[in-house]
């Protein structure tokens, strides 16, 4: 099936709502009779079967999809039919615009992460070498991180349990590109 096809298959309207606009059918079982609208009849020979959405006429023998129908009611060319129905029939394009958004929330995902990992890893080694603190000098060489380590708590804590405004306000804080660029 082409890509077409299966888009506008895809967006058929329902057959018996279609065709109750024109006949009026009475369900028997699964299926649904009425007058046939292509050749002159008293009782009914026109069948219409929801489930395989299609309709045939024991009659005159015309049958076919909800298109067909269509076509055949309005003595329109498939395209015709189409726009009837609301089908474009274009086949699926992908907007652009949308693609594109997409690819910055992955991007911005993917950066969020990986300034989360970066962040972990820091306070890791940091814990790691406070375990390895023996003299004053060790204290001093260790400042940087005292300094920082409650903000990095509190950033990682935005970051895995925080609402996305404050991630995004995370993002949005300078540095984050060059700790995180991957
Ligand atoms: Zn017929």
């Amino acid at each position: 099936m082409t890509k077409t096809a299966l888009n506008i298959s895809m967006n058929k309207p329902d057959i018996l709502e279609v065709i109750q606009q024109h006949v009026e059918l009475k369900q028997k079982g699964v299926r649904y009779w009425g007058l046939c609208l292509f050749h002159s009849e008293k009782t009914p020979s026109f069948m219409v079967d929801g489930q395989r959405q299609t309709f045939v006429c024991f009659g005159c023998g015309a049958s076919g999809d909800v298109i067909t129908f269509i076509q055949e009611l309005h003595g329109v060319d498939f395209r015709r039919a189409l726009m009837l129905l609301g089908i474009s029939g274009q086949p699926y394009r992908p907007n652009p615009e949308l693609q594109k958004q997409k690819e910055l929330i992955r991007d911005y995902r993917r950066r969020l992460r990986a300034y989360e990992d970066k962040l972990c890893e820091y306070l890791r080694t940091g814990n790691e070498c406070k375990l390895q603190i023996r003299t004053i000098d060790d204290v001093e060489a260790m400042a940087q991180f005292y300094h920082e380590e409650a903000y990095i708590e509190h950033l990682l804590d935005c970051l895995q349990f925080g609402t996305e405004e404050e991630r995004f306000e995370i993002y949005m804080q300078g540095g984050l590109f060059e700790r995180a660029t991957v």
